[in-house]
């Protein structure tokens, strides 16, 4: 029988974390002063290792007070998984094409023709490939809009001069090209078939696609979703579901506070750990906080708290099964991603050392160097991993030519070599 109160005990009298909880402002608290419904859940879940949907449900309302009883918890399945290792990645960020169907309000991404380049030409996606790998970049990292050729002639014209009938076409055309030189692609095209999926896993050893949101009412009118056909929770579902017929290893995720509810953000997290139970293939989940910017429609939303944030990472670790990783973009927390970490993430994300973050301009990366210093300060050990991460780098998931490349990347751990 595990004792709540012990756990904590030994979680908050460890002097980094009980200086990181003051610093945020986050309250150590006996757990005499904690509701019990809340400790009967917690002890309930480490003793069995289940909640049902109501018991979830029931923990997204503890308050601040009680919150490092839920962070502790979800912090000992994180160290009980992976110890004091904290992954990440070196990558490059090529936006393909930043035309897009869709008319998300948070998005700062889109372009419309004549705002800038139709797309990145293939001599400027090598360039970069090459670059990027010359610095150590293990990660090239293809991201697009939704089904641009869809709307927009010129750019379906571009396509078609260079030969291709789609985005999706020429993703994988310069994922072909540039897996020649030192770097695995990794492609977050956005709704993809399976034709696609399969043509893809020739050169990428993953690939992503964002659940996002559960919620089909974000697309009702006034609602962050509204006209964006690629937003639709089903279309997404079945990608990450045809992905996981082929085994593709899949990063998925959620964005936190564009519109949704609390019961949406758990059946979100719960549809991801559903369909990681049948397929197995999701190798890591992004818990993205939304971040508004000048000009976007939702310029004027509230950003979620760190307790919105710590509630939902400790959460999703509770409930996503043991294969899968769980990020928050460090770059997006940079204050925070420490309470992240003890609240049950393993993994910082794609950290470049080259390129800003297209979907997140405003928010730097973190330099790597200070990131391991932080990391190193809490006593974690901070490792790269290649864009697919150690537990899926077989022939079971990725192809033979790439997984015999991959083998001179890592060591033996799976993680990029450290020489
Ligand atoms: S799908 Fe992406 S690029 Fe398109 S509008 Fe939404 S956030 Fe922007």
């Amino acid at each position: 029988m595990i004792s709540l109160a012990k756990l904590h005990e030994n979680f908050s009298t460890n002097d980094n974390i009980r200086e990181l909880l003051t610093s945020h402002s986050i309250p150590i608290n006996k757990i005499e002063s904690i509701d019990n419904k809340f400790v009967y859940l917690l002890e309930k879940f480490l003793n069995e290792k289940k909640l049902t949907r109501d018991e979830l449900l029931t923990l997204t309302q503890m308050p601040l007070s009680g919150v490092s009883f839920l962070m502790c918890v979800a912090n000992n399945i994180r160290e009980n998984l992976k110890g004091n290792l904290i992954s990440f990645s070196k990558n490059v960020f090529i936006p393909l094409t930043q035309l897009c169907r869709d008319q998300c309000s948070y998005c700062t991404f889109k372009i419309e023709p004549g705002e800038g380049a139709l797309l990145i030409e293939p001599e400027d996606v090598l360039e970069s490939a090459k670059k990027a790998a010359e610095l150590g970049c293990t990660e090239l990292l293809f991201v697009s809009g939704d089904k641009p050729e869809r709307d927009y002639e010129v750019y379906r014209d571009k396509l078609k001069s260079m030969g291709h009938k789609s985005t999706a076409d020429y993703m994988i055309s310069m994922s072909e090209l540039c897996l020649e030189e030192n770097i695995f692609p990794h492609s977050n095209l956005g709704i993809a078939n399976q034709d696609e999926l399969l043509r893809f896993k020739n050169s990428n050893p993953s690939m992503g696609l964002m659940l996002e949101s559960i919620s089909e009412r974000l697309m009702d009118e006034g609602m962050a979703h509204y006209r964006c056909p690629d937003k639709y929770p089903k279309a997404r579902i079945k990608t990450i579901c045809n992905a996981g017929e082929l085994q593709i290893p899949w990063t998925s995720g959620i964005l936190i506070g564009i519109g949704e509810n609390w019961e949406e953000r758990v059946d979100s997290i719960l549809e991801l750990n559903r369909i990681n139970t049948e397929y197995g293939h999701i190798q890591e989940i992004i818990i993205q906080n939304f971040n508004p910017k000048p000009g976007i429609k939702m310029e004027g939303q509230p950003v979620p708290t760190d307790l919105d944030m710590i509630k939902t990472v400790a959460l999703s670790r509770m409930i996503m099964s043991n294969n899968v990783n769980i990020q928050v973009p460090p770059n997006l927390n940079s204050k925070s991603y420490m309470l992240h970490v003890f609240s049950g993430v393993n993994d910082l994300g794609g950290v470049s050392p080259i390129t800003i973050d297209y979907v997140n301009p405003e928010s730097p990366w973190p330099q790597i160097d200070l990131m391991q210093d932080t990391i190193l300060e809490f006593g974690f050990n901070l490792r790269e991993r290649l864009p697919v991460y150690p537990e899926y780098l077989s022939q079971n998931y990725i192809e033979k030519h790439i997984y015999e490349k991959a083998l001179n990347f890592v060591d033996d751990t799976g993680f990029v070599r450290e020489d």
